[in-house]
């Protein structure tokens, strides 16, 4: 058993995936609140908990990872208020991890699909649809949304045990899917162990998560946070992968998050690999994701990120001229408390009205978020969009519903869109 697969709380001091000890550190985005931890207006008047966010890399599997656990509990917690079907294009690229895994893995109908941190059973149902049985495991309250919706969830944390009960109440599966969740969990070995017994053999294990290459040339800084705790690269998911005796049989880049990795494990080795494996290697090494200069830039970039934005809203500031914020994902939470804005730089965030998150306020800034129909009414001079990753398609439905702020798109450099 790999030991080092399972990590206790608090400072890590090895690779997750290879445990080697010879880390290089990338960059510190200082003592950060968990960035899913909005706030109600109660805890404004409580302490509040943060925790180191440091960016690090093993050069031996290449693999990054930032080198603190926080607990699970506290990140995810029940009323955690993430709802993958709430925006319709993520709806349609979650249901694409159906189609793509049934395309190239042909199961029988009626065979069992099970997904990792379901959430509100969207990935699922497009599995149902297809004709497969499927089971939810979703740790957060969301769990009732998607029984409510007809697709059966069990309300848990995914591990080694849990796949034993599983098994024992719906028999193997065909498929375990892990969308958006793969790179987050703690207990890496519980998962892979329990997926492993899980699956019959030849059965695939497809993962998403963000892809490192992307995050790294698109200076995504802000999708570094304790939630995610590993940052994957072909090659160390490889070597992950066949430390369970799977074979990464085929990847998918896609768009997903600003950029990530379909991954399709195969349970038993030597199993039929597609040459996009080999290709991906060979850009990643191309790429320079081996060495160490890739990251130094973007450490360079993540810190010209945050002077450029500070100065330009100061500036805004100085003139006297309004400036709020659009959307809160999760990111938004790293980019304003690495960037240092509080509300009276940034008075507010507007998100749609169908937000589960309006009347919370930002973890650490305590910026309050609001339904957007406030910044159409104000029509603030400047609107800095915080799901920059998403730009284009935000940017275009603000415009549909009359907004005419100019834009400023933080990152991968900052720039302003004036109409
Ligand atoms: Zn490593």
């Amino acid at each position: 058993m790999i030991t080092y697969h399972d990590l206790p709380l608090g400072k890590i001091d090895h690779c997750q995936v290879c445990g080697n000890k010879n880390l290089h550190s990338v960059i510190d985005l200082g003592h950060q609140p968990p960035c899913d931890s909005l706030l109600w207006p109660r805890q404004l008047d409580e302490a509040e908990r943060v925790y180191p966010l440091r960016f690090q890399v093993c050069h031996d599997c290449s693999l990054a990872q930032i080198d603190y656990v926080v607990a699970p509990e506290e990140l995810f917690f029940p009323d955690y208020p993430y709802r993958s079907g709430i925006t319709q294009t993520l709806v349609e690229k979650l249901s694409r991890t159906a189609l793509a895994t049934l395309e190239r893995y042909p199961f029988a109908g009626g065979s069992l699909v099970i997904d990792i941190g379901s959430n509100d059973g969207t990935v699922l149902s497009a599995f149902q649809k297809r004709g497969m049985r499927v089971l939810g495991v979703e740790a957060t309250n969301i769990a009732r949304l998607a029984n409510e919706s007809g697709i059966e969830t069990l309300q848990a944390f995914f591990n080694e045990d849990l796949g034993d009960q599983i098994i024992a109440s719906h028999g193997p599966a065909s498929v375990i899917a892990a969308t958006n969740v793969f790179a987050h969990i703690s207990g890496l070995g519980s998962i892979m162990r329990g997926v492993s017994k899980l699956l019959v053999d030849g059965g695939v294990f497809v993962t998403e998560s963000h892809y490192l290459l992307d995050l790294l040339e698109t200076v995504q800084y802000d999708s570094i946070y304790h939630e995610h705790l590993r940052y994957y690269s072909v090659k160390s998911l490889i070597r992950l992968f066949d430390q369970y005796g799977f074979t990464v049989a085929d990847i998918e880049r896609i768009d997903n998050y600003g950029g990530s990795i379909r991954v399709f494990a195969v349970k038993g080795r030597n199993q039929a690999v597609s040459p996009v494996v080999r290709e991906m290697l060979e850009n990643e090494n191309k790429a320079g994701l081996y060495g160490t200069e890739i990251f130094d830039r973007f450490a360079d970039r993540t810190r010209k990120a945050r002077r450029d934005l500070l100065a330009l809203v100061l500036d805004i500031a100085r003139r006297g001229e309004r400036i709020v914020g659009a959307g809160c994902p999760g990111r938004a939470s790293t980019l304003l408390n690495y960037t240092g804005l509080d509300p009276s730089l940034l008075p507010y965030i507007a998100e749609q009205s169908t937000s589960l998150k309006l009347g919370l306020f930002l973890p650490g800034k305590h910026i309050p978020i609001v339904d957007e129909k406030r910044m159409l009414e104000e029509q603030p001079e400047y609107v800095l969009m915080l799901s920059w990753h998403y730009a284009a398609p935000i940017i275009r439905n603000l415009r549909l519903k009359g907004l005419k702020s100019k834009i400023i798109v933080p990152l991968p450099e900052v720039h302003v869109i004036e109409n």
